[in-house]
């Protein structure tokens, strides 16, 4: 997530929130809302962007060191943890759309649900959160890179490592499997990836053919119970 002074369409400078991978503006900080800035289905004039101190009083008190209203990106940063804590305890990734974070809300049991204004912040966080967590290299594991696609938009190169979710890139047979990797390891003739298809035989891939074969889904699940379960054949 980026913060940026953004001068509004009645010249109050509001600080906006913005996806850190596509420039999109998410929403403002205020109750203004994104439209304070930006036209309904037009990007973000750059010219808009400026280095002049917020203007706007409830951009500005959100931002003060002390006593001021909680920050909305804060706040979504905030649920946005939870959201993920929750889908860690069950060893799949969260979903992100509307209505996941909804039954995610459900399943947590948040006295105050968080507005549905909130949720496109809350899923800008859990996808920074999951990029993090894909860009993360397992120690020791050699560097094997494949595409990954976040979310809310944006692909960066991220590094495969045991446990890691794979999908085929199977654009030509209409086949997209996923697979789970077994292992990254150092040969003779290379780096060499092992996956595994759920009810196949492992096989092995060239280190450099597995980014124009596979895009990455996920980092293994932080669930002890998903990791333990990964080692069974
Ligand atoms: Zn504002």
């Amino acid at each position: 997530m980026e913060h940026k002074n953004l001068i509004g369409h009645d010249g109050v400078v509001h600080e906006g929130l913005l996806n850190g991978h596509t420039g999109f503006l998410v929403d403002v900080t205020c109750d203004a809302g994104r439209f304070a800035v930006v036209h309904p289905y037009e990007k973000l004039d750059p010219a808009r962007v400026t280095e002049t101190p917020l203007s706007c009083p409830a951009c500005a008190a959100a931002n003060a060191p002390a006593a001021g209203p909680l920050h909305r990106g804060h706040l979504a940063h905030q649920y946005a943890e939870d959201v993920l804590a929750l889908a860690d305890s069950r060893g799949y990734p969260p979903a992100g759309d509307d209505e996941g974070l909804r039954l995610a809300f459900v399943a947590l049991g948040e006295k105050v649900p968080p507005s549905r204004r909130l949720y496109p912040l809350i899923r800008e966080h859990l996808t920074d959160m999951l990029t993090e967590r894909a860009l993360a290299v397992p120690e020791g594991v050699p560097q094997v890179l494949v595409p990954y696609t976040r979310y809310t938009g944006g692909t960066v190169q991220a590094p495969a490592g045991p446990g890691d979710r794979l999908m085929s890139d199977g654009v030509a047979s209409g086949h997209f499997p996923i697979v789970r990797v077994e292992a990254v390891e150092e040969s003779p003739t290379g780096i060499i990836v092992t996956v595994r298809e759920k009810g196949w035989h492992p096989f092995t891939w060239p280190a450099h053919e597995l980014g124009r074969c596979f895009f990455k889904l996920d980092r293994a699940p932080h669930c002890p119970q998903a990791r333990a379960s990964d080692h069974q054949p």
